[in-house]
């Protein structure tokens, strides 16, 4: 049995609770105590602000090379963008090994930005090196697999939707690793394929993700293709429902926004932002991801939900601290098939972020208003500690396996 003391500990309300031991039993969480003003001998101690360990609902790695390289392209677009993406992936899905390092450094900054469960949206079917990367790299993985049928480049093909199931099934995963299915959109997926792919999925009680409506040309090739909005069509062939993630869910229709209530929107608002996709107004269960890896910063990803409304709409709280702190944790743990994790509290799992608040952005910040402070002004940089499954992964902003900034380097630099 590990224990940890926390500083300030958020267990669900606005304001965190003080002195809060941790104790972990394997995996789980044994027992949480409130008030206890020392830490017990032997307790790991966590200065700052302890959350559930943060939940990455939507990545693409291999996207992490294009950091700081598609910036020159005026009056581009989302399509313009893609052209560049299009030669990185026929690149990277050729060479699952330089793909490996590049997905093990990435999963690897993730963790130093307190992400303890990544869900990776897989298109290049390099499933083995997805599920050894975020096993070296420390943290839990959602092995997204996604169908892909028409479009893109060969590379991201599968024959059919059942040869798509026939390889899902042959997938090997890890004792942190689970399986989610996808659809990658209503662009790259017939109907049939649609429908199997549904199928699949909730017959296995796997969580199933789509990319939905990100771009307004997205709406008008799924009108020609289905006769309808792209969530109407998921809808009709069995993809929405409880275990279903609309991944960005930018350009609804009122009526689709009533179709995807009971689901999870997974909003990646810098990726948005990068793409010039829109701003999004999601129903359902909020979750986020940080989708192209533009940015590995959860903290940025939870306030830009708020702060870009604000821009779209002049009014200041839609959604509160809370709300995008669980969307973060909870709700992106859930969305990701794992809904045991998120919270803090007996028999969840053992997965803590503690953010340093004696930093500079966060100097000052008084103790009931931490969690605030930390949503609206915290930085992937103030991450201190990472515990995944009651392994601390991260201590004083250093990951215990991985030399993150090397390691990134020379993985880009041999994918370039
Ligand atoms: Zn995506």
């Amino acid at each position: 049995v590990s224990a940890f003391w926390c500083e300030l500990a958020w267990l669900g309300d606005a304001e965190p609770a003080a002195g809060v031991v941790i104790e972990a039993g394997g995996e789980r969480i044994g027992s949480v105590r409130v008030g206890v003003a020392e830490p017990p001998p032997g307790a790991i101690r966590l200065a700052g602000l302890t959350l559930p360990g943060l939940a990455n609902a939507h990545s693409h790695a291999f996207q992490r090379t294009l950091r700081g390289r598609t910036q020159r392209v005026l009056g581009g677009s989302f399509w313009t963008w893609r052209e560049q993406m299009y030669e990185l992936a026929a690149t990277a899905g050729s060479d699952p090994a330089r793909l490996e390092a590049v997905a093990r450094a990435t999963f690897a900054e993730m963790a130093l930005a307190g992400i303890s469960l990544v869900g990776e949206f897989d298109y290049l079917h390099c499933s083995d090196a997805i599920v050894r990367a975020a096993h070296d790299a420390g943290i839990r993985l959602t092995l997204i697999d996604a169908c892909y049928l028409e479009g893109g480049i060969p590379a991201f093909r599968d024959a059919s939707a059942e040869a798509w199931a026939l390889r899902v099934l042959a997938i090997e995963l890890g004792d942190r690793a689970r399986l989610g299915a996808a659809i990658h959109s209503v662009r790259a997926v017939d109907p049939a394929g649609a429908a199997i792919v549904s199928r699949f999925a909730r017959d296995r009680q796997l969580p199933l993700h789509a990319h939905v409506s990100e771009q307004p040309a997205e709406i008008e090739a799924s009108l020609r293709r289905y006769g309808a909005t792209p969530a109407n069509a998921l809808a009709r062939l069995g993809a929405v429902g409880p275990d279903f993630t609309a991944v960005h869910a930018t350009h609804l229709t009122p009526d689709e926004r009533a179709i995807l209530a009971g689901s999870f929107s997974c909003l990646c608002p810098t990726t948005e932002r990068d793409l010039a996709d829109g701003i999004g107004e999601p129903p359902g269960r909020l979750a986020l991801g940080s989708d192209s890896n533009a940015l590995i910063d959860l903290f940025e990803e939870a306030r830009a939900v708020e702060l870009d409304r604000r821009l779209g709409t002049l009014v200041r709280g839609t959604y509160d601290a809370v709300t995008l702190a669980t969307a973060a944790t909870a709700n992106g743990y859930a969305s990701l098939g794992w809904p045991e994790g998120g919270r803090i509290e007996p028999g969840a799992l053992c997965d803590l972020v503690t953010v340093g608040l004696d930093g500079v952005r966060l100097a000052g910040t008084r103790p009931t208003d931490a969690l605030d402070a930390v949503i609206f002004a915290g930085a992937a940089a103030d991450v201190t500690h990472l515990c995944v499954g009651g392994r601390v992964v991260v201590a004083a902003g250093r990951h215990a396996d991985l030399d993150v900034p090397g390691e990134l380097a020379a993985a880009i630099a041999a994918l370039s």
